[in-house]
């Protein structure tokens, strides 16, 4: 059924959940399907491992582009490319997957979420809560653990070697290393494009300049017996840099919603707890519905007694208005919630939804949307039937026309 994202800093401990919530999930479904034949769901785990994708992909210096590829991040997109159809070819109301990735990217995300729209099936995503020093002290334990197990193969290999500690260094770990020692990275939301992007290349440099020094601040961790990683270690600069390009899920847009998010302490009973709403949340409830015109324009109703040009400016405007009053709250990609009549909160009654586009939107473009919408819904020359349309009708055809026209702007 649904698709369940798991997202995080690398090495926070994306795959231990993953692999934890597989478990669960398998148990579940035998436990649902015990007596029937025929298991209600299928389960999937798809990970960079699964699919066999290195971590390099994610690298974007240009000095650890291998020769053969076209560019830094064409590799990246080529990999994304991989999940993508991998999920897609599995993702139906029977399937339940669970894309084990970084994830990092808002507009993935939002291409995921869409992906599970179209075939009418549920979202979620999990994110993996981690200090990022202790992220950086899982990676740096694994440099640690290659650099002595390097030293050990040379002193047991060549003892006549003459090299001392610092050339049995992987040569990848001093031409890589960057650091947290150059400071904050500058966030792109603050700034001013330009000024990010120099400031950008300010930290990026200072980065490197850093870079033998290796990042001051990670704790100390002791890997696991189980620890094998797909690759050793990742190299310093790829990882910082993975983190510094990090999007933090919004839960307040619905490409990350339900956000459910476990942290390194949590117990396995803990995360059970999670699961457990996980199967509640969204495996076995169907989505909220959406209530939906699929109509831009509305079928009539006779009422002579009506002043229907005047209540569809009435309608319009105000739902204009309340948008723009609730989108302060809700934030871009939000969902605004409009009573139907019209009437005021609080009244129980059916609520439409207009779902916000990733940027915020404006009065002009909101006036634009509804004088579009209201032409088409005049009526001219001809429309001798022209009655009162029910306000409530009107409303709803009135949002399924802004649901749709901010879906294309996505
Ligand atoms: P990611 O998939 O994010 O790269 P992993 O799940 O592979 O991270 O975990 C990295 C390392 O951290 C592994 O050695 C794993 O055993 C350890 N680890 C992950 N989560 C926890 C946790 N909650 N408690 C203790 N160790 C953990
Ligand atoms: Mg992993």
């Amino acid at each position: 059924m649904p698709l369940i994202l798991i997202t995080g800093l690398p090495t926070s401990g994306k795959s231990t959940r993953a692999a934890q919530l597989y478990d669960y999930l398998t148990e579940r479904i035998a436990a649902e399907s015990s007596a029937s034949s025929t298991p209600k769901f299928r389960l999937h785990l798809i990970s960079d491992q699964s699919l066999s994708i290195s971590r390099s992909v994610y690298d974007l210096d240009p000095a650890h582009t291998p020769a053969h590829v076209r560019s830094a991040n064409a590799s990246e997109k080529d990999a994304r490319a991989a999940l993508y159809g991998a999920v897609k070819r599995v993702l139906s109301p029977r399937d339940i997957v669970i894309l084990d990735t970084l994830n990092y990217i808002k507009g993935w995300r939002y291409q995921l979420y869409c992906e599970a729209k179209n075939v009418q099936t549920p979202f979620g995503l999990v994110q993996i809560g981690c200090p990022v020093a202790r992220a950086r002290g899982v990676n740096e334990a694994r440099i640690r653990r290659q650099e002595q197990e390097q030293q050990e193969k040379e002193q047991n290999g060549d003892n006549n070697s003459t090299k001392d500690k610092s050339t049995t260094t992987p040569s990848t770990t001093a031409a890589t290393a960057a650091t947290a020692a150059a400071g904050a990275a500058p966030k792109s939301g603050d700034l001013h494009p330009e000024t990010y992007q120099q400031s950008h290349q300010n930290w990026q440099q200072k980065q490197f300049e850093e870079e033998s020094k290796g990042p001051d601040f990670d704790e100390d961790i002791t890997l696991g017996d189980t620890d094998f990683p797909q690759e050793p270690y990742l190299p310093r600069s790829n990882w910082e840099n993975l983190v510094f390009r990090y999007e933090e899920p919004n839960p307040m847009t619905r490409w990350d919603s339900p956000l459910f998010i476990l942290t390194w302490n949590d117990s396995a009973d803990d995360a059970r707890k999670v699961f457990d709403q996980i199967w509640d949340e969204v495996i076995v409830n169907k989505p909220q519905k959406l209530i939906r015109a699929n109509k831009s324009t509305v079928q009539r109703d006779k009422d002579p007694g009506g002043d229907y040009l005047y209540v569809l400016e009435k309608e319009t405007q105000d739902i204009v208005k309340r948008i723009l009053e609730q989108q302060a709250e809700v934030g871009e990609g939000g969902t605004v919630r409009l009573s139907r009549s019209g009437g005021s909160k609080g009244e129980e009654e059916e609520m439409l939804e207009v779902e916000l586009p990733g940027k915020k939107v404006g009065l002009p473009q909101l006036q634009r949307y509804r004088r579009a919408f209201v032409a088409l819904n005049r009526g001219g020359i001809g429309l001798e039937a022209v009655g009162t349309l029910a306000a409530g009708r009107l409303r709803e055809s009135f949002v399924g026309y802004l649901n749709d026209a901010f879906e294309k702007e996505m």
